[in-house]
């Protein structure tokens, strides 16, 4: 019962906080003083062109990179230079690259062992065998290889990595870009369904505005590293925007 407690005082924790966040690679800076707060449960959508700077945020969030300026709080904790595992198993990211998340040489069971054992949960087996049942695919896919399963299979293994060592808070980068029109539809409805019965808190990347305005609540626009505009799915949809930017974003969409 302390557990369970615990458990829900943390989850309830589950939100974000980004202060001025400043990222350079070298010279160039590509993040350049992004804030926003992501309350727990809600779904945060960031939009915007390709190199923006999204993908860079969410790596940055999951303790990816040493070096950054501002400030990043998760479920309380600042986010510290070294990655810690703490944060590694509360924080998971789904990566806008399938091999991102998944290992072209392991096998699927491999692929979702890893993150167990890194974490020391127990009960490896039923683990898998249940991730696989949640995110809707057959335990015959067990022994298989990433390039033997198709494009939604491959993600919705993705889905099952990420979120088989109990994350509250998923970092999705553009999680239906690659996928045919009639799976992304399955993997948003699929991540529809886990957000509710995991309470879970999400920030979504997507350069597809009705992904986004679907899934999320509040939306925030990227261009050249900057956050320009921050609207809810609403006035978004409806165009009651204020930046060019955001009206040139719904034009293309
Ligand atoms: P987005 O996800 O919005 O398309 P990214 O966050 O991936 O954009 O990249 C933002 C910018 O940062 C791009 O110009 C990209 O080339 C650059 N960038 C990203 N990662 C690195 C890196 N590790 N080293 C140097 N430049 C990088
Ligand atoms: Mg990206």
């Amino acid at each position: 019962m302390e557990n369970i407690m615990s458990e829900m005082t943390e989850k309830t924790n589950a939100k974000i906080t980004l202060d001025n966040l400043r990222i350079s690679f070298g010279d160039i800076e590509v993040v350049k003083g992004v804030s926003f707060n992501v309350a727990p449960g809600e779904c945060f959508g960031i939009v915007g062109e390709s190199g923006s700077g999204k993908s860079t945020i969410l790596r940055a969030l999951v303790g990816l990179y040493p070096f950054w300026r501002g400030e990043m709080i998760i479920g309380g904790d600042p986010q510290l230079p070294i990655r810690q595992k703490r944060f590694y198993r509360r924080v998971q990211m789904v990566f806008q690259d399938p091999y991102g998340s998944l290992h072209p040489r392991q096998t699927i069971d491999r692929i979702l062992s890893e993150p167990l054992i890194v974490h020391g949960f127990l009960n490896i087996e039923k683990r898998i065998s249940d991730a696989l049942s949640e995110v809707g695919l057959p335990q015959s896919v067990r022994f298989r290889f990433p390039h033997q399963l198709s494009g939604g299979q491959r993600q919705r293994v993705a889905i099952a990595r990420a979120l088989i060592s109990e994350p509250e808070i998923l970092l999705l980068d553009e999680p239906t870009s690659a996928l045919d029109v009639s799976v992304q539809a399955e993997i948003l409805n699929l991540l529809t369904d886990l957000r509710e019965r995991r309470k879970l808190t999400y920030i979504l990347v997507s350069h597809n505005l009705a992904v986004v305005t679907h899934l999320c609540t509040r939306i925030g626009v990227m261009i050249g590293g900057e956050m320009v505009e921050l609207l809810s799915a609403d006035d978004l949809r409806a165009g009651r925007v204020t930046h060019p930017h955001t009206a040139e974003l719904r034009s293309l969409s």
